[in-house]
């Protein structure tokens, strides 16, 4: 049996959300349809708002409905401190700590050169005209310990050497290859308060 095409269409548009196959995209739009026009459109709505309204903050990246998010326009975090993580989840992450007062630079992935993710990608150009401001004076990576990770790191620490900016790196208590997300917040406190000069 062939479904009606608009429903075909939607159970299609469920499909581009990680973690969905077909029958699971199937399941969600009869949901909808069956007993949740309401929730449906008001899912509609949200997506719609969504996708027009968030934009990446010019300063750090991290998602923000103005030109810079509201931690790189709040004046009581130091600007001198720069925290490099992956992704937005990872700076929620560093905030439940309740340790951090720096601002961040959200990359939205790791280098991955055989995926298509380069320097440029991952707005590593833009942070090098900010450590060339001579605003920043220490970069702190939280990028996470696996291979992508690794090769971020070093990547960034190659820019700081140029512009003459020191490097730390959290490390005790987080877990390798463990993405920060899942790290509770008193460890990654405790992270922070333990990070140490990067170099190689
Ligand atoms: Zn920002």
């Amino acid at each position: 049996m062939k479904h009606p095409p608009l429903v075909e269409t939607l159970i299609e548009a469920f499909t581009c959300l990680p973690g969905v196959g077909p029958r699971s995209a199937q399941r969600m739009a009869y949901t909808l349809l069956e007993r949740g026009r309401d929730d449906g459109r008001a899912l509609s709505a949200a997506l719609s708002q969504a996708m027009d309204g968030v934009r990446q903050c010019k300063r750090c990246r991290n998602y923000a409905e103005e030109e810079l998010c509201p931690i790189c326009q709040d004046p009581r975090r130091d600007p001198g401190l720069v925290c490099i993580v992956a992704s937005p989840a990872d700076v929620l992450a560093v905030e439940q700590s309740g340790e951090y007062r720096g601002q961040y630079f959200v990359l939205m992935g790791q280098l991955s050169p055989l995926d298509g993710i380069g320097p440029r990608e991952l707005g590593l150009d833009v942070l090098e005209a900010r450590l060339n401001e001579g605003e920043i004076q220490e970069l702190i990576l939280a990028t996470g310990t696996t291979v992508e990770g690794e090769a971020t790191a070093h990547y960034v620490l190659d820019l700081a050497r140029e512009a003459g900016v020191n490097v730390s790196r959290i490390a005790q208590g987080v877990p390798m290859g463990g993405d920060l997300e899942f790290v509770d917040g008193a460890t990654l406190a405790h992270a922070l308060r333990g990070r140490r000069p990067f170099s190689t």
